[in-house]
């Protein structure tokens, strides 16, 4: 028994804020429409009802409650801010889910077995170069399945994730181009929101 859409972006619009968001670790939550969207194709697509799935910088948990409302089996929360975990899990609990377990942990040192579906909107590799790309790896490693993962769009990183993939034996699937809009949090932004672009890809493991 899942939620719908519309009920889904309703409940996930109210996810807790970061308290002090960490320019370091690009800390920028998932806008629950976009949230909903990703979550809700990849429940269409089954990739979540009834598997294991890790959402990878997982934030205070946007992408992982809403994984456990489309009937994940369970879910792997793993952030490095143990802090922003902690207010995850909480958020998560109120809910009435215990089927969840939160690892405060460098998403380059995890070791998991047993994932199906890896779902997360990483730092977007501004601030610290690459970063982005080390968490796809890292996904992709992990995944016996399917990632779904949100990007900043651009011709170069494009080429880019599409190679990774087919290195590691994924077809790439382009869900989505949105506008992401982060408000102004940061001292140094000009604007008061910055608006870019953002692709939503869907990665599924080739069947050898
Ligand atoms: N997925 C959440 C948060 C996105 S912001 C959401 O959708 O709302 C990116 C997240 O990645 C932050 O929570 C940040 O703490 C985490 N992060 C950054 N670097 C990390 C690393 N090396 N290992 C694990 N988590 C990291």
């Amino acid at each position: 028994m899942v939620v719908d859409k519309k009920r889904l972006e309703i409940i996930l619009s109210k996810a807790p804020r970061f308290p002090s968001p960490r320019k370091d670790l690009e800390q920028y939550p998932t806008s629950s429409r976009v949230a909903s969207y990703l979550l809700w194709t990849a429940y269409l697509k089954n990739d979540i009802e009834g598997l294991v799935v890790a959402d990878l910088g997982c934030g205070t948990g946007v992408l992982s409650l809403g994984a456990l409302m489309m009937g994940a089996r369970d879910v792997i929360c793993v952030d490095i801010d143990c802090s922003a975990l902690q207010i995850a899990k909480e958020w998560i609990a109120s809910h009435d889910f215990s089927n969840f377990e939160v690892l405060c942990s460098d998403v380059n040192m995890v070791n998991l077995r047993n994932i199906d579906t890896v779902i997360m909107n990483p730092p977007f590799g501004v601030y610290r170069r690459g970063m982005d790309i080390l968490f796809l790896k890292k996904a992709l490693e992990l995944a016996s399945r399917s990632v779904y993962s949100i990007h900043k769009f651009n011709v170069e990183s494009h080429n880019l994730i599409l190679k990774i993939a087919d290195d590691q034996n994924f077809d790439v699937e382009l869900l989505a181009v949105d506008y992401m809009e982060i408000p102004q949090i940061y001292e140094d932004h000009v604007k008061r929101v910055h608006r870019f672009k953002i692709a939503l890809y869907r990665f599924r493991k080739r069947v050898r």
